[in-house]
């Protein structure tokens, strides 16, 4: 599942080193699997500090030299937990390093995930990364987990990181027809 958001965080994290400004970046570990690169479809790619569900941002970032970064960046921002994202408003509010999160709104169910959920009632601006259907030409809302007899899922765990193949992003009208889940 790619809407375009890797690309646009890496562009944008360029923009700071190519002006000698220091950034932090992160990607939640969901697993073992310990990836710690963000990659864009273009072709740039970035290191990014794995994050696990017991990451504390704050505490993390407090220890660097605050002063010296301008920006911090995160993938895949939706597979936080609700703390950790209250984290990354303090660090907005008390060390005022600005928190730039790029990730999904809702899972394949047409639910929120818990980070989105928490990010979406707490952030200060919310900019929209546009996409078109996979199926039609409407602008793409939502997301559907395809499975093995190419049928879209309905049920089951979350997305996990990196499974590009699996999720299309599609507008709510074909994933009423797909799903039946709204
Ligand atoms: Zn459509």
């Amino acid at each position: 599942m790619n809407a375009g958001k890797s690309t646009a965080l890496l562009q944008t994290n360029h923009n700071f080193i190519e002006n000698n400004l220091k950034t932090l970046v992160f990607i939640p570990q969901l697993d073992d699997s310990s990836i710690s690169k963000i990659v864009s479809r273009i072709g740039i790619e970035v290191d990014a500090i794995p994050a696990n569900s017991n990451f504390n941002f704050y505490k993390y970032t407090k220890l660097e030299d605050t002063k010296e970064i301008k920006s911090i960046f995160i993938d895949e921002v939706q597979f936080l937990k609700k703390d950790q994202i209250d984290q990354l408003s303090k660090i907005a509010d008390n060390l005022n390093i600005p928190v730039m999160c790029y990730g999904l709104r809702t899972n394949f169910m047409g639910e929120l995930f818990e980070g989105s959920d928490r990010l979406l009632s707490i952030a200060d601006n919310l900019h929209e990364i546009k996409t078109i259907c996979s199926y039609c030409t409407r602008k793409a809302t939502m997301v559907i987990k395809i499975n093995s007899e190419g049928k879209a899922e309905t049920q089951g765990a979350e997305i996990k990181i990196g499974g590009n193949d699996l999720y299309k992003s599609v507008c709510r009208k074909h994933f009423r027809k797909l799903t039946k889940l709204v």
